[in-house]
């Protein structure tokens, strides 16, 4: 890394945090959102219905599935998913044109997403965030109390497939305080990248 002139290209700027569902995914985030607001967060469309407290085109862009079938057949999508019986997925252009002035991008986005940017945008950092422990993580899942038990039993079963996929990732925290993650995340998303 150098001064002046970022000697790397702009896909090299897009930082996807990404790991099990109740893992505190959205905690950091949430984190960086409320006392971070030089961190430019993507907003992802999703057909989930707000929960309360979320506002739409803050946490997400609420849609319904003829609205989301419209992004996709658009190709106004970078990357989208279904998790949990919803469809989420990141807007391109808001992305696009930011890592175009060569800042900084962060996508809070599940495993099924990693990977297409992955794919997609070999430049990317991969970062995954693990729980301290799974009895920590069936905790976290069975504890959030907003979502009926057959949603979590899907989420758990998901979670044990997104563990083993630590080994795709470029790096990994491991979540055992929000404070923490937050400022190993800050530096990722700081630090010129190689
Ligand atoms: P939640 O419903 O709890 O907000 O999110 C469920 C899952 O969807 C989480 O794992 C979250 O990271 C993921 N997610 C949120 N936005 C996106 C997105 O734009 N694309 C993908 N692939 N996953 C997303």
């Amino acid at each position: 890394s150098g001064t002046g002139a970022d000697p790397v290209g702009p896909a090299t700027r897009l930082i996807v945090l990404s790991g099990p569902s109740g893992v505190g995914k959205s905690t950091v985030v949430r984190e960086i959102r409320d006392h971070h607001p030089e961190v430019w967060l993507s907003v992802s469309a999703t057909t989930r219905p707000p929960r309360p407290g979320e506002t739409d085109g803050v946490e997400y862009h609420f849609t319904d599935d003829p609205g989301f079938d419209r992004l996709i057949a658009e190709g106004e999508l970078l990357e989208w998913a279904e998790f949990a019986g919803n469809r989420y997925g990141t807007p391109r252009r808001p992305v696009e044109e930011r890592l175009k002035t060569g800042r900084p991008v962060l996508l809070e986005i599940d495993l099924q997403g990693a990977r297409q940017v992955r794919e997609n945008m070999p430049g990317a950092l991969l970062v995954f965030l693990a729980p301290p422990s799974w009895e920590e993580l069936v905790r976290r899942l069975t504890g959030r109390g907003t979502e009926a038990p057959d949603v979590i039993q899907r989420r758990l079963d998901a979670a044990r497939v997104e563990l083993a996929a630590e080994k795709e990732f470029d790096t990994t925290l491991v979540n055992t305080s929000v404070q923490d993650v937050r400022d190993e995340l800050l530096a990722l998303v700081r630090a010129p990248q190689v």
